[in-house]
């Protein structure tokens, strides 16, 4: 510590000191007044009537920061396709929310996965998630016969259905399966000029990974709002599994952050809302203004730092 102070420093008033020395909150905060960024939410659809109490808990107390939508997932291969449009409906129907629903291709006809999306646009949703879905664990994606092979045949069939907004899948570390990843950027293009007007990113912990992405998707001629994907982590051993499985590279100081507190879920909390509150704070004074956040369910963490981006509730 004393080697942060200067020679004058001694002398002068311990407060006045701690309030016009180095801080750890360094980055200039957004001007008064200024626009607060724009947020969205995802949930998954809960498998057990406790998890439906916790999930409608977080979206009551999310609901309050007025996110520009709120997103619901679809389990791999469709397998919540009941639960996902239960919990979807109850959007429409309960709250004054946007809900988007996700939608997967994988291992369905296309007359299947335009049904799910009629029934959709009945219910009043009008904002889907398109995505391809992956194939069971150890096995390699093939598309389905008679089915939308890519998430970009997904998009255009979906335009087809009705005049849904579509977001679509972005990744900036390039989806696990792509040949490079030039051959990712034209993925993402190809969605986007099917009909999809806004890319969500997969998470990431290396914010120059995002920003180097965007700058790659501007000289791709890519235009359309690339969302990034925030996750608070508190649970670093999932982490590891998966992030072996998506590509995401999660960087040695996020371990040694939580190095030692496996069995301290407490402190495990507070750190993972100052990694995520750092990365967003660091993503705003680079000029982003919009953040999608993976709740799992929970509203603490993205409250805690949705408060510090400078959104307010109503
Ligand atoms: C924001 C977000 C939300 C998600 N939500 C869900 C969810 O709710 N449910 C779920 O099951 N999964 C979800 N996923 C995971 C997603 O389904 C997987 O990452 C999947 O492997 C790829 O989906 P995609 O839509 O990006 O696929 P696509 O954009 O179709 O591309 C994925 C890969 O397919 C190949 N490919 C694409 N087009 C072609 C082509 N024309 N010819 C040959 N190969 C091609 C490439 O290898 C490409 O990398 C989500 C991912 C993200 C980032």
């Amino acid at each position: 510590m004393s080697k942060l102070l200067s020679p004058g420093d001694a002398a002068r008033p311990t407060l006045e000191r701690w309030l016009t020395g180095p801080r750890i909150a360094g980055l200039p905060m957004p001007e008064a007044g200024s626009a607060p960024p724009k947020l969205s939410f995802e949930f998954f659809p809960p498998r057990t009537e406790a998890l439906e109490t916790q999930l409608w808990t977080c979206i009551h107390r999310l609901e309050l920061l007025r996110p520009r939508f709120v997103s619901v997932t679809y389990g791999a291969g469709g397998t919540t396709q009941a639960r996902t449009h239960a919990t979807v409906a109850r959007l429409v129907q309960e709250t004054a929310l946007t809900p988007a629903a996700h939608l997967t291709c994988v291992g369905a006809t296309r007359d299947e996965v335009d049904a799910v999306a009629r029934q959709y646009w009945d219910a009043g949703v009008r904002h889907i998630v398109a995505l391809r879905g992956d194939a069971p664990p150890g096995t390699a994606y093939a598309p389905h016969p008679g089915g939308y092979a890519y998430a970009a045949d997904l998009v255009a069939g979906l335009k087809r259905v009705a005049d849904f907004e579509i977001s679509v899948a972005a990744y900036p570390e390039t989806h696990p399966t792509a040949l490079s990843p030039q051959d990712d950027l034209d993925t993402l293009k190809r969605k986007l000029d099917a009909g999809a007007t806004r890319a969500i990113t997969n998470f990431f912990f290396d914010t120059a990974v995002y920003l180097r992405f965007l700058d790659r998707c501007l000289a791709a001629g890519i235009s359309a709002p690339i969302v990034p994907g925030i996750m608070p982590v508190t649970n670093v051993a999932g982490l590891r599994k998966m992030s072996t499985l998506s590509g995401v590279a999660v960087p040695d100081w996020l371990y040694r952050m939580f190095d030692g507190l496996d069995e301290d879920l407490e402190t495990r909390r507070m750190v993972a809302a100052v990694v995520a509150a750092e990365q967003v704070r660091l993503l705003q004074v680079n000029g982003v203004d919009e953040f999608h956040f993976y709740t799992l369910n929970r509203a603490d963490l993205t409250f805690a730092i949705a408060h510090i981006l400078g959104v307010r509730p109503a």
